[in-house]
Parts: structure tokens; sequence; C-alpha cells
């Protein structure tokens, strides 16, 4: 049990330090209103699906295959930025969409 927590401590404080490091970016699309959640982590930047899908190896490790976890890092970050404030907002056309989507799944 004691482990089972650590782990989740230890993605939740990691997040946190993303969220205070302002590395939460929300992507507003116009005019379609699409919003897309990113963290720009250590080696790229992930992008996030609706706060519940992370493109990380970790969650899809840890998360969908093992289900041992409810979140990565990443995750935590989105929440903990939003309740802190410490996000960045950006506008981008739809337009450029494809553009943006393909830089971030370039993992
Ligand atoms: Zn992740």
């Amino acid at each position: 049990m004691f482990q089972k927590n650590q782990i989740k401590i230890s993605r939740f404080l990691r997040g946190l330090k993303s969220a205070m490091e302002g590395r939460v970016k929300k992507y507003i699309f116009v005019p379609s209103g699409i919003i897309r959640w990113v963290v720009t982590g250590e080696k790229s930047d992930y992008l996030t699906i609706e706060n519940r899908f992370c493109l990380c190896e970790d969650f899809f490790l840890n998360g969908v295959i093992k289900r041992k976890i409810p979140a990565c890092y990443h995750l935590f970050a989105i929440q903990l930025a939003k309740t802190l404030d410490t996000f960045q907002e950006f506008k981008i056309s739809d337009k450029d969409y494809d553009f943006y989507i393909n830089e971030w799944l370039l993992l």
C-alpha cells in the first residue's frame, strides 16, 4: 500500500513542479474552439486528450496496459496548473492545427 501511494505521490509532485514552472500550455484553436493541453517535459512536448489520456510512455505502459496508475505526471500537471492558474495560453489558427498536431506526435 505504501509503495502504491509512493508511486502516485512522486507523479503528483513531479506534476506540481511542472505546473509551478509554467510548463503546462493550453492551446485554443480558433475559430473551432478545439482545446489541446500540452506539457513540456524533459525530452519533448506531451499531448494530452480531454484530461484522460496522455501520449507519454508512462501513461501507456502503467496506465493503459498495467492499469496501475490513474494519471501520469503530465495529467497531474494539467490539473494542478488549472487549479493554481499557472498555465500558459496560446490562440492558434485552425489552419495550423495539423502542423501543431504533427509536432506533438513526433515523440
Ligand atoms: Zn504523460
